[in-house]
């Protein structure tokens, strides 16, 4: 075995892992990269499937992220935000607002749709909160709003939090409060606080769909009467009853990533979230996965899913991609309603007590500045649109397996759901270990990925090129085939 696995087995402890499987093999060391390849020590080379977990954007080692890194570590690596300002991080924080506040494809036509954009403008983010990863950048909404809040109905209620059912926010502990995934909670429910859930509109799985399985994303050919938001206008009237309406609503919009890769029909979000504000209740927008361009959208498009539905929350949490997949870096972007807040006399002690050593750092600031440029330039517009093009064709074929339940893609994200049979959609017992095999044999196969249960992942960077699409489902197909073929 080579002597870096033989070392990453003896002292790593790998995340989301069963280390006891982990030990039974060679891991693949990754030792260099380039566009949407990955080159292990053995000189075998992979895609990255899933922009290594969903990190990347412009692909491995690009050129002008690459120079943005080194332009800035000739400089300075990092100096502190407690108490200074540095040259990235003011850039930085401008641009992200820029791209943040630019809601419109900038040809608003009708009289309807300039009227949205002027409500849309009276909530403008102006602020901006760095923190490291989308733990962190949750975790500080989370408490913006919750002190926010409570200070507003004087000090003495606590308020709540609404999610959706499944939804993953992180593994901070406020992070996991706020989501749902029954496994996590039964390893940690007494560190947590509790938070209430909304059903997702799963339509594929929805007991409210009274269709039958199609060959289709299950949103073309769902039949129901949006009984997922009749339930949400619900929940949401009942805790207003109590006198204790909720803080916050916290969702990610368009597409649902952890919690299996579950899209929204278009509308649900923006009933959902104007009925949360009907209820005085603020939004927390996890783009962390649908930001910077991973749900669609061309040059003069938005670069956030919240504004496909002409939603724009109080707080937006970037993460993940926002270095372009260089450096842990996350940002929580915010009004001024929330950042007046916390304004005082020093001996008020409104201050937002929260921060972390690596706050505003320099090298992650560059990167991210060089990858806002980039998603702004002509070129990496048209990839991101051939991409989702490409991805589109590529899927099709797919439907022709009977293993093969749903498929399901906003933008440049899709899961592929794995079903004993399309036709009665009954699902894999998760000890069999469905997806994992998949991924293995995919693996096997030149492609690298991870499953969510029995959802196969397909996020590629956005310079995938065809041909590297083609590949990468090809090989899905092939994969899929060889594990649960009869
Ligand atoms: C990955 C993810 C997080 C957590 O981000 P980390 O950087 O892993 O802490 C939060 N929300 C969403 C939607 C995510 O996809």
């Amino acid at each position: 075995m080579n002597k870096l696995a033989r070392l990453d087995r003896r002292h790593v402890w790998h995340p989301f892992t069963q280390m006891r499987d982990w030990m039974r093999r060679e891991p693949v060391v990754i030792v260099s990269g380039r566009g949407a390849e990955l080159r292990d020590v053995h000189g075998r080379t992979f895609l990255d499937a899933n922009s290594s977990i969903w990190t990347n954007l412009h692909g491995h080692n690009h050129p002008g992220i690459n120079a943005a890194i080194r332009r800035q570590l000739s400089k300075i690596a990092h100096s502190s935000a407690l108490g200074l300002a540095n040259e990235p991080a003011s850039l930085l924080a401008a641009g992200l607002l820029r791209a943040a506040n630019k809601i419109g494809d900038g040809s608003l036509e009708d009289a309807g749709r300039r009227r949205q954009a002027a409500a849309l403008q009276n909530r403008r983010l102006e602020k901006v909160f760095y923190s490291d990863d989308g733990s962190t950048a949750v975790e500080a909404a989370l408490k913006m709003a919750y002190q926010t809040v409570r200070r507003e109905r004087g000090g003495r209620a606590r308020p709540k939090f609404v999610s959706m059912q499944g939804a993953y926010h992180g593994d901070t502990v406020g992070a996991v409060s706020l989501g749902h995934i029954d496994l996590f909670h039964g390893a940690y429910g007494g560190l947590l606080f509790k938070s209430d859930a909304i059903m997702p509109p799963y339509c594929y799985r929805c007991p409210f769909n009274r269709a039958k399985p199609g060959r289709d994303d299950a949103r073309n050919w769902r039949k129901c009467n949006w009984e997922c938001v009749g339930q949400a206008a619900r929940k949401f009237s009942a805790q207003k009853k109590r006198g204790n309406p909720y803080a916050a609503f916290v969702y990610e919009p368009g597409m649902q990533g952890a919690a299996g890769m579950i899209p929204q029909p278009p509308g649900w979000l923006k009933q959902v979230a104007d009925m949360a504000r009907e209820h005085g209740t603020l939004l927390i927008a996890d783009e962390v996965m649908t930001g910077f361009g991973r749900c669609g959208g061309g040059v003069r498009g938005s670069l956030f899913a919240s504004h496909r539905e002409h939603v724009q929350p109080d707080f937006l949490c970037l993460a993940k991609g926002m270095t372009g997949g260089y450096l842990p870096m996350a940002a929580t972007l915010t009004t001024r309603r929330i950042f007046d807040a916390f304004l005082g006399d020093y001996d008020e002690f409104k201050t937002f007590f929260h921060g972390h050593s690596y706050t505003g750092n320099q090298l992650g600031a560059a990167a991210s500045l060089a990858s806002l440029e980039i998603l702004a330039s002509h070129p990496s517009a048209r990839a991101r649109q051939t991409l989702e093009m490409n991805l589109r064709e590529a899927l099709e074929p797919l439907w022709l397996l009977p293993n093969v339940g749903d498929i399901r893609r906003t933008g440049l994200a899709a899961g592929i759901e794995l079903v004993k049979d399309w036709r009665t959609r009954e699902p894999f017992d998760l000890r069999r270990r469905a997806g994992i095999r998949v991924c293995e044999a995919l693996a096997r196969r030149g492609v690298l990925t991870r499953p969510i249960g029995n959802v196969i992942v397909i996020m590629p960077p956005y310079c995938t090129t065809a041909a590297q699409v083609g590949k990468m489902i090809t090989a899905l197909g092939d994969a899929i085939r060889e594990v649960l073929g009869r």
